[in-house]
């Protein structure tokens, strides 16, 4: 690009949500450029679920098949008790999530996940390490400064920029988000030392104790090779500046030891496990100002525990590029309206839930959130 380049719309960030919108966004026609501060995406060690709701999205985008090929295909949502291992829930997912929900509903390594979108993106669209540095609203369009030296001019810009928006900033000033009193501990375990325990792990299963402390495992690949969990832990604060810091086997041990058999058996198999904050914010009360606009973290982020926080802000991407493609993007005032319409209810209900961490804990009907179809879903 030169010094100053003229575009149509910017996307500030190319995490799940940001990669999402951009491909949509070409998909439908619209000349778009992502903005990602990083120089370069890693495999870091995780897991995430991707619902049949937004299974429906990569279809359009054409990453369904790929990512059913890669991800795991749990047959259901177990919750279990984290002592005695009695069976709290069992949830139907497997065949009929993609009868019932309309597609399926998988669990993958977020790495491969982001690393599909990536690879989906016009390598001209996408500009790593540009670091939204300001941003100034002007008449006709909004003008980009990179911490590289670069500017943009963007007649729309796309916040999928995370938790610690510079995009939210701009609308509603500086606020750090909150820190939730809860951290997560994520590993993938050691297959070998799993096997070795002679246990038959479950796809996908939610171990619970008091106070909703738990551990999350599944697969993470489809032929089962590679299992990982992800824990909610009650903590008195957090002191690390660090996004994450290492944890330990002794310290799952003293959280989590003593537990049922095949938690023990997590726990044995942990050889590197990392600990990390949830951090959280109340619903916002602006998604856009005029040609600003947020989606997913930036704009409603929430502890992970339903699973569905990147869901949502794919489902985002979904819905405002459907309202740009229904108005067009001179008159984006009614787009962003119509999308913050669409969406405001259903992405607050999911953190309000997400946050008391109840979901699937009981037996539950989860249709509203994976039957849901943000490609044909009515606009508000
Ligand atoms: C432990 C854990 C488990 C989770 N499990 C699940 C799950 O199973 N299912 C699920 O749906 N969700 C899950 N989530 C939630 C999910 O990870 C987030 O909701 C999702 O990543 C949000 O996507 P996003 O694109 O909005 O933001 P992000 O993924 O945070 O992406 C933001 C991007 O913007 C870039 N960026 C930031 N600032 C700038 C800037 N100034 N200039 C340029 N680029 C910038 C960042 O580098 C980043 O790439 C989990 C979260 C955690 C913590």
């Amino acid at each position: 690009m030169t010094s100053v380049e003229q575009i149509d719309i910017a996307v500030i960030g190319a995490g799940l949500g940001g990669a999402a919108a951009a491909a949509l966004l070409l998909n439908a026609g619209f000349s778009v450029h992502v903005f990602e501060q990083a120089p370069v995406f890693s495999r870091l060690g995780a897991g995430i679920h991707i619902g049949p709701n937004v299974m429906k999205i990569f279809r359009a985008i054409g990453l369904e098949d790929r990512l059913s090929r890669i991800g795991s295909h749990p047959d259901h949502w177990f919750s279990r008790d984290g002592l005695s291992g009695d069976y709290l829930s069992k949830i139907e997912l497997g065949d009929y999530a993609k009868r019932e929900y309309g597609a399926p509903y998988i669990t993958i390594h977020r790495g491969d996940l982001h690393a599909e979108q990536i690879a989906a993106l016009p390598e001209e669209r996408l500009h790593f390490d540009h670091r939204l540095t300001d941003i100034v609203e002007r008449d006709s369009d909004v003008l980009l400064s990179f911490a590289n030296g670069k500017e943009v001019s963007a007649k729309l810009v796309i916040g999928a920029d995370g938790i610690n928006s510079m995009i939210r900033e701009k609308l509603l000033g500086p606020e750090k988000p909150r820190f939730s009193g809860w951290v997560g501990h994520r590993a993938l375990v050691n297959m070998d030392k799993l096997r070795a325990t002679g246990l038959e792990y479950e796809r996908c299963v939610k171990w619970w104790w008091e106070q909703s402390r738990h551990i999350m495992a599944y697969a993470t690949k489809n032929d089962g090779s590679e299992y990982y969990y992800v824990t909610g832990v009650p903590v008195d604060g957090w002191t690390h500046e660090a996004s994450f810091v290492d944890s330990s086997r002794e310290e799952m041990e003293a959280i989590f030891g003593g537990s049922h058999p095949m938690v023990q058996g997590l726990i044995d198999a942990t050889e590197e496990v990392t600990k990390w904050p949830f951090w959280n914010r109340d619903p916002m009360s602006l998604w856009s100002r005029g040609r600003l606009c947020l989606l997913g973290d930036a704009c409603h982020p929430m502890r992970p525990h339903m699973a569905q926080g990147a869901c949502m802000a794919i489902e985002d991407a979904a819905v405002l590029t459907r309202c740009l493609v229904a108005t067009g993007t001179t008159d984006y005032r009614t787009a962003f309206a119509i999308y913050e319409n669409t969406r405001r209810d259903r992405a607050t209900k999911v953190q309000t839930i997400s946050n008391a961490n109840t979901w699937l804990k009981e037996p539950e009907d989860p249709a509203w959130v994976y039957a849901y179809d943000p490609i044909n879903a009515a606009l508000a």
